[in-house]
Formats: C-alpha cells, structure tokens, sequence
C-alpha cells in the first residue's frame, strides 16, 4: 500500500462533528495502520525533523500558540508518545503539564483554573497531559470526587455534565479566538492490551514504578469510562477544537498518528519566520559591513606581524 501523507492520517481519526460519534467506529488495533508498517520507522523520525523546523518558524513569528492535549487510560502510551513525539522540538519553546488529582487550593477554584495558569504563550507548544477533560471523565465516573469539590449545591443538578460540555466548548472556543491552536488526542487502547502491558510492567523490575494499584482499581471501570469517554468526545468535538481518536494498541502507530496529527496543524498555519522591514535591513547591512572590515583589517595585521 502507498504511505498516506500526513494529512490523511491526521483527518482519518479526527471527529469536529461529535452528534454521531461512536467509540466502536474506531477500532483500538485499526488494520488501516498495520499497513504500512514498513514504512513507520521512516515516517516518525521524518516528522521528527518536520516539527523541529516548523516549532522553530512558530517561536520565531510569535503569534500561535499550540495546545495539545493527551486523555487515555492507563498504559495507553500518554508518556511514551509526548516524549518520542516532542523529541526533536526545542524545550525553550515547549511544556508539558501534567494534571493530576487537584490540591485542596485547586479545588477552591474553578477547573479551568489550574488548567488556565499553564496554557501555552504565543510560539509555544503546550502539552496537557491529561486534562481539564478529567472533569467529565473520572470524577463523572467516581461521582463522589464531585462531592469534594465544594459547589454550592442549587448548582449541582442532573445537568451538570451537559453543562461542563458547555462551558469546555465555549472556553475553547474563546482560546481559539486568542489564537491558541488546540487539538486533542484520546489515546484508545483496548482492555486487552492494557493488561498486557499491566502484566509487562509486573514482569520487569524497572517497570515496577510505572504501576500503580489505583490503575488496577480504574480497570474495573474500564466500560464506564469508555461511556465517558463516547459521551464527552459526542459533545466537546468541534470544528476549533477536535478530538483525535487514535487507536493506540499498537505503540509505533499511536506515535505515527499523533506526530502526523500535529505535522498538518502547524503546517496548516504556515508560520514563517519573520521579515525585518527595509529600514532594519539596511541598519543589519551597515552592522555586517562594519564586522567584515574588523574581521579585514584583523587579518591585515596578523599577516603583517608575520612578516616582522
Ligand atoms: P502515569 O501513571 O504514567 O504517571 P498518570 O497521568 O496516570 O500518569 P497518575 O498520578 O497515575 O498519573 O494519575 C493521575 C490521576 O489523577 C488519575 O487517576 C486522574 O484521573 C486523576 N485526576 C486528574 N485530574 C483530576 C481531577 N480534576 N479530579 C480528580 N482526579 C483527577
Ligand atoms: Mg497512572
């Protein structure tokens, strides 16, 4: 099979249009990848390369700024794609966060908050991984973590999921409007591959860190949070802000994808790095002439000093 170009991959598994959505419609070990396999190795450090000459346009013109964010199960390979991703990108003009279960002066604010604080200047790339989207996810899933956030009960109705769809659709709306690019990425691994690799972090020693025995208590809620999961990407996909479904049972592909994926939306902005106007021109010509003559007239006199 012909490689499909970056933008075929990054438009295959990408949902602006969530009314219809089905979880089921992508499949966790999607032959389509499989494919072209041969392939991969080439393609991921190709768009290595790429990103690091379009982060660098993107620093350099000042005037996007990319955030992307990462939502998946456990084991699904969050960690391991933001760093094979991002390993060519220069950390000056990139971050990652990581959210993880809110401090109590967290939870004294609103669950933007903490998200707000961190969000990516113009010319970075931000990386959440993991997110405000955990708002709907596990504390929708484990309704007592509502509990704990202290809302004043008139406002804790059975809409309240509708309306943190909402407000997560217009609060990315807005950012889009400031010129912040977002795009997310569920990482969809299956149950079956998430115990594989629950049981290879048992097996090897130096995997033993990576294992938490909460991940074993959210496996138990692996259907429920798929629910979620459908249920958020059904009311949070938009055409500002889309959600990447990218099947993640297979680890070289979920790199590919997500790679590719952020490949054609910097592309698509086109940054260039900036023109200086003629005046400041001109003034960079006088400085340059000035240096070459010193870099001349050094010359002269070692050649001089030589012939002593
Ligand atoms: P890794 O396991 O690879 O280190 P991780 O993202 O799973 O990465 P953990 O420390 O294991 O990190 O888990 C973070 C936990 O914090 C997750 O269970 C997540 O659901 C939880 N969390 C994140 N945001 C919230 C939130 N707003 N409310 C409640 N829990 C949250
Ligand atoms: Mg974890």
């Amino acid at each position: 099979m012909k490689t499909p170009a970056y933008h075929d991959i990054a438009t295959r598994y990408r949902v602006t249009i969530g009314t219809r959505f089905r979880l089921a419609s992508i499949q966790p070990n999607d032959a389509w990848g499989a494919s072209f396999k041969a392939d991969a190795d080439e393609l991921i450090s190709d768009s290595v390369k790429r990103l690091s000459d379009l982060q660098e346009r993107l620093y350099a013109q000042d005037r996007w700024s990319i955030l992307l964010i990462f939502q998946a199960m456990d084991a699904a390979g969050k960690d391991g794609t933001i760093k094979h991703v991002m390993s060519g990108v220069n950390p000056q003009g990139c971050e990652v966060h990581s959210f993880k279960s809110p401090s109590s002066e967290e939870l004294d604010h609103d669950f933007l908050w903490r998200n707000s604080r961190v969000l990516p200047r113009r010319g970075h790339i931000g990386i959440f991984n993991r997110s405000y989207y955990e708002e709907t996810l596990v504390v929708r899933v484990h309704q007592s973590i509502l509990a704990r956030q202290q809302l004043p009960p008139a406002l804790v109705t059975k809409n309240i999921w509708r309306e943190r769809y909402d407000d997560i659709n217009a609060y990315e709306r807005y950012l889009s409007r400031q010129g912040v690019v977002i795009r997310k990425f569920f990482l969809h691994v299956s149950k079956e591959e998430q115990r594989l690799r629950f049981l290879k972090r048992l097996e090897e020693a130096d995997k033993h860190w990576k294992f938490s025995l909460a991940d074993v208590g959210e496996r138990a809620h692996f259907a429920d949070y798929m629910r979620a999961y459908e249920d958020t990407i059904r009311h949070t996909s938009t055409t500002w802000a889309p959600w990447h479904v990218i099947p993640a049972d297979r680890k070289w592909f979920t790199r590919l994808a997500v790679a590719a994926t952020i490949v054609d939306t910097i592309e698509s902005l086109d940054p260039r790095f900036p023109s200086a106007d003629p005046k400041v021109k001109a003034e960079l010509n006088k400085v340059k002439a000035a240096l070459e003559a010193e870099v001349k007239a050094a010359k002269a006199k070692t050649v001089r000093a030589s012939k002593k």
